[in-house]
């Protein structure tokens, strides 16, 4: 409540010269006094409900109307407004009556320096009692908040001496443990209601919290008496108390809805995988079926013509010949597409170790040399010194470095600008070892050059189209890249990186 100045004052008081008497003393104690002079119940009860006061002096008795009942009608209607009796008679027993009934105070006519002072400490009073509600309704406006917030994010607070076993629980706290709001909470009832299953873990967690003074955070199930599963999220703080006394204050939060949200979504996403799968191992079924039948249809029809020509009157041997060499020649080619892809998909059969890339495209350049001359290519490797070793499957390497060099060599074959091979090995910023194969050939494609990886793509009349896209995965399984570019001399560079093993780098 604000004390106006001047002072609001509403005066019960039939006698106009007292009246006067106790503005003057009021003013001549340095009170500015707005006073309301009334004398009846009736002008009373208006002057309480019209205006504002901050302050009701009233006589004990007057010829219509009498103090106490005046009292009564301020308990009733304004019960903050201080009260004062300035009487000429109160005994001590009415006195003592009235403040029970509420007065603030009581001063005699003939002792009215008194007011002051009791005016005073009645404004002050009133004042402490209006900050007071003011604070308590704050609090309340505050916790109320605070309630509905952990209704709203299901997240229950606790505090829990233990030492004395005290535990205090929020309202949230008691729904998300299903107890009624007038028990009394204590440790065994959260025992009660977690999962027999993870009871042990939950005793083991807080004893050694309790130990160590250590927070905790820890996600249990609970076992409601529905049968039903709940799942908690616990996370509490260990503090001393104010007499050294250990303390966990937390929260509880019931994360039930997350929990079957993050289930059902892994579940969505293994069934997808699922059916990726499925379906990329249905694709590749049916490209490998394509591949290998057409070979397989091509060595039956000449498997028939071959028959027919042993099965003359007068066989044609020179015929049968050359249709057995057709049929040696499909079925080498449908054994390769299969051997290649069983390859592929044998990841048992890789053997890890300690592998030196320098050495594999030595003995890669010993091997093709021949092959390179034969078809006028200049073949030479510049290989960085002191490049990583890496931890891989030697063969399967060979495989990609063979594959990358032969395209190169098929690549150029046909073109008239001096066609040349070069491999070369770097060592990364990052410690990575990359390797390059780079010819002047015909180049890659103009469009969509990247489909160059992908299975069964090929341009040429006898290839399977399956080099580069093992290749890439190779690589990718040692966990490197591989990828193409242009060659700015003409032609096309082949690029991968692959990571150095531990404590390989020199
Ligand atoms: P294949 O050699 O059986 O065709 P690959 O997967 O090894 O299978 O190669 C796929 C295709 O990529 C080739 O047919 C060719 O069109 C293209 N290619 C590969 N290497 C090169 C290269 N060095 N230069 C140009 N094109 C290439």
């Amino acid at each position: 409540m604000l004390v106006s100045s001047p002072l609001r004052i509403l005066h019960l008081e039939d006698d106009p010269k007292d009246a006067d008497l106790l503005q003057a003393t009021l003013e001549a104690d340095g009170f500015a006094c707005n006073i309301t002079r009334v004398e009846n119940r009736i002008n009373f009860c208006a002057s309480l409900e019209k205006s504002d006061f901050d302050l009701i002096l009233a006589d004990y008795t007057l010829p219509s109307f009498d103090g106490i009942s005046a009292l009564k009608i301020v308990m009733e209607m304004r019960p903050e407004l201080p009260f004062i009796f300035v009487s000429g008679t109160l005994d001590e027993e009415v006195a003592i009556d009235a403040l029970k009934i509420g007065a603030t105070d009581y001063v005699f006519k003939t002792r009215l320096s008194r007011i002051t002072p009791a005016l005073q400490r009645a404004l002050r009073e009133c004042q402490n009692r209006a900050e007071r509600k003011r604070a308590q309704d704050a609090l309340q406006r505050s916790e109320g908040y605070l309630a509905e917030a952990q209704k709203i994010s299901q997240t229950g607070s606790f505090g829990w001496s233990v030492s004395t076993g005290a535990l205090f629980w929020s309202e949230e706290t008691f729904r998300i443990f299903q107890y009624d709001r007038m028990t009394t909470p204590m440790p065994e009832l959260v025992l009660q209601r977690t999962h027999p299953e993870d009871v042990a873990f939950v005793l083991r967690t807080i004893e050694r919290a309790t130990r160590e003074l250590q927070d905790f955070d820890i996600s249990h199930r609970l076992l409601m008496p529905d049968g039903s599963v709940k799942h908690v999220h616990v996370l509490a703080h260990a503090v001393r108390d104010i007499s050294g006394e250990i303390e966990f204050i937390g929260t509880v939060r019931d994360v039930t809805e997350r929990k079957r949200a993050e289930d059902r979504l892994r579940k969505a996403q293994s069934e997808l995988a699922h059916a990726n799968r499925v379906t990329t191992m249905g694709e590749l079924a049916a490209s490998v079926a394509h591949e290998v039948n057409q070979p397989i249809a091509a060595a039956v029809t000449n498997a028939n013509t071959c028959l027919r020509w042993l099965m003359r009157d007068q066989p044609d041997l020179e015929e049968a010949r050359a249709a057995a060499m057709r049929i040696v020649k499909d079925a080498t080619r449908a054994g390769e597409i299969i051997n290649r892809i069983r390859l592929f998909f044998s990841k048992s059969a890789q053997q890890w170790e300690l592998t030196d890339v320098d050495e594999i495209i030595r003995g890669m350049i010993a091997l093709l040399r021949d092959e390179a001359i034969q078809h006028k290519i200049s073949f030479r490797a510049e290989l960085a010194t002191g490049i990583p070793k890496i931890m891989g499957d030697r063969v399967q390497l060979q495989q990609v470095m063979l594959n990358l060099i032969m395209n190169g060599i098929d690549a150029m074959k046909d073109v008239d600008r001096p066609r040349e091979l070069i491999i070369k090995t770097q060592r990364t910023k990052n410690d990575q070892l990359l390797v390059s194969v780079s010819d002047t050939g015909v180049g890659l494609p103009e469009q969509n050059a990247d489909q160059i990886f992908n299975a069964f793509f090929t341009t040429k009349a006898q290839g399977i189209g399956m080099g580069l896209s093992i290749s890439r995965s190779i690589v990718e399984m040692h966990g490197g890249r591989l990828w193409a570019e242009k060659n700015a001399a003409g032609g096309a560079i082949f690029l991968f990186t692959l990571p150095a093993a531990c404590d390989t780098v020199i």
